[in-house]
């Protein structure tokens, strides 16, 4: 069986050796020594002056929306993880779709301006597949319309633009650490805030709103990491390296193979960008096309996912909003299996199948 990505597994006596600390101190969370070594380790390795790890990548949404005081509309992409539009409505906020832009698959931000009223607060987009949103020119609307700026980076780890951590960009960067994702602690992400008053609100906001132990300086949620997960990632992050080059490799192979095919189309990475790897999407000719695709995937046991598949100016909690250029790529985008280990023999096994389908 192949899958659209494979969780990376460690040395299992490594991760028992770290697990162990936890075990000898007698202390499984409440911001222990493992959770903290991985946030100063996580700094260095990304750098980035602020870093709250948490139980999810979700929960870093709610509380930027919510520390942020935001009210009203948010301005935010209809191609992403539903995880961004939820986060918006279980805020108490109305989300206001503009389309993306067809190739760099993010938020199109020319056309951001129109869509602002005088109940909008903030911009809250995705960097898609890792691939950065156009961070300057939303800083530049952002500032002239006083509104905050969001990013949901779950899929940027490790990704620099313009040689800096793409989590330097916006009032807030949030990521998510799940095992799907390129750096795991199996459940798991972080938020990241350049400002140090506001890092504070989100700290406190993550842990009941605590100040002190008998202390709170506001309302808050529990999203803390466990030590448990930290030792997950404290025994991945040594081989990033690994991972980011094994993924090279493939996305190579795979670019090489298809090169010849130009009506197959895949993603247009922003000039400036250190990328990580992370998905492999392939934008099909039609619906059509991609459901042959799968069927023939299927039963070889192959399954890619559709991401982002659907829309989410779909979903029924939403009002609708025109987004033609979402709705049409996400009809017809699959992200093909990509793992550091994904042997030279199963990635000709796949494109064998796209190769059949599309020549
Ligand atoms: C994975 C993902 C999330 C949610 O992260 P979890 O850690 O699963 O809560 C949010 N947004 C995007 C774009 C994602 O891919």
């Amino acid at each position: 069986m192949i899958n659209v990505t494979k969780t990376f597994l460690p040395p299992q006596d490594e991760y028992n050796a770290i697990l162990k600390k936890s075990w000898d101190k007698n202390w499984m969370t409440n911001r222990g020594p493992l959770v903290q070594e991985l946030e100063e380790k996580l700094k260095k390795y990304l750098g980035v002056p602020n870093i709250i790890a948490t139980t999810n990548g979700t929960l870093p949404l709610q509380i930027a929306i919510k520390s942020l005081g935001l009210t009203g509309e948010i301005i935010t992409t209809p191609f992403s993880y539903v995880a961004s539009t939820s986060s918006i409505v279980w805020e108490g906020c109305s989300p206001v779709f503009v389309d993306i832009h067809p190739e760099y698959l993010t938020i199109d931000e020319t056309k951001i301006e129109a869509a602002i009223t005088l109940k909008t607060t903030a911009i809250l987009a995705t960097h898609v597949f890792g691939n950065p949103c156009a961070v300057e020119e939303i800083e530049i609307i952002a500032k002239k319309h006083n509104l905050k700026v969001i990013y949901d980076a779950a899929h940027c780890f490790g990704v620099k633009y313009k040689k800096h951590s793409i989590f330097n960009y916006g009032d807030i960067s949030t990521c998510s650490f799940h095992a799907t994702k390129l750096f795991h602690t199996g459940e798991g992400g972080c938020m990241m805030a350049n400002d140090d008053s506001l890092n504070e609100i989100l700290f406190d906001s993550h842990n009941f709103g605590h100040k002190e132990p008998g202390e709170f300086s506001r309302v808050g949620i529990n999203a803390k990491m466990s030590e448990l997960q930290a030792a997950m990632g404290l025994s991945v992050l040594p081989y990033m390296k690994t991972i980011i080059q094994g993924r090279k490799r493939v996305v190579d192979y795979y670019n090489m193979n298809i090169e010849e095919f130009t009506n197959l189309k895949v993603l247009k990475i922003r000039e400036g960008t250190n990328w990580n790897y992370c998905y492999f999407p392939i934008i099909f000719k039609s619906e059509d096309q991609l459901q042959i695709i799968l069927k023939l995937f299927n039963k070889e046991s192959i399954f890619p996912r559709r991401y982002f598949y659907p829309s989410l100016s779909k979903l029924n909690y939403v009002s609708s909003f025109d987004t033609p250029h979402s709705d049409d790529i996400a009809s017809r985008i699959l992200c093909l299996p990509l793992s550091h280990d994904l042997s030279f023999e199963n990635q000709n096994l796949i494109l064998d199948i796209v190769k059949r389908v599309i020549a």
